[in-house]
């Protein structure tokens, strides 16, 4: 845990949010600033700032990120439609919070639209 991270304490339970899933590894929060009519965020519990920062022994994370993210995807009724996953990494990739999370969007026609 990292005291001046926001999701390190929205995991805590110090910041509050708006949570759609909790398990051992991950948790999954709804979006303040939603981009579409779904929009989540999954990450994992342990503080990991980017996908540059995995080691091998976390790569399995992302697969457990990945399934828990399918999971809400039928759950919000978006799996059939169709839906974006996305992980900003760094600067240039639009990560705006140093702590991995995925990205679930869904619920409008994103084609076209990458960012
Ligand atoms: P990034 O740009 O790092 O990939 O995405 C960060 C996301 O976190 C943004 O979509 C932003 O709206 C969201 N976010 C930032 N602060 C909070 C917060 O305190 N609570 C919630 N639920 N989402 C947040
Ligand atoms: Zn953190």
């Amino acid at each position: 845990m990292q005291q001046d991270c926001i999701f390190c304490n929205i995991v805590s339970g110090k910041i509050s949010s708006a949570i759609v899933h909790q398990d051992d590894q991950c948790i999954a929060i709804r979006d303040i600033n939603p981009q579409a009519p779904t929009h989540i965020l999954v990450l994992p519990k342990d503080h990991i700032p980017t996908l540059n920062d995995l080691t091998p022994q976390q790569v399995p994370v992302i697969s457990h990120l990945a399934q828990v993210a399918i999971g809400l995807a039928h759950k919000e009724g978006i799996a059939s439609k169709g839906y974006r996953v996305a992980i900003n990494c760094g600067e240039e990739g639009g990560q705006a919070v140093a702590h991995l999370h995925l990205h679930l969007i869904g619920g409008r026609n994103l084609s076209g639209s990458l960012g």
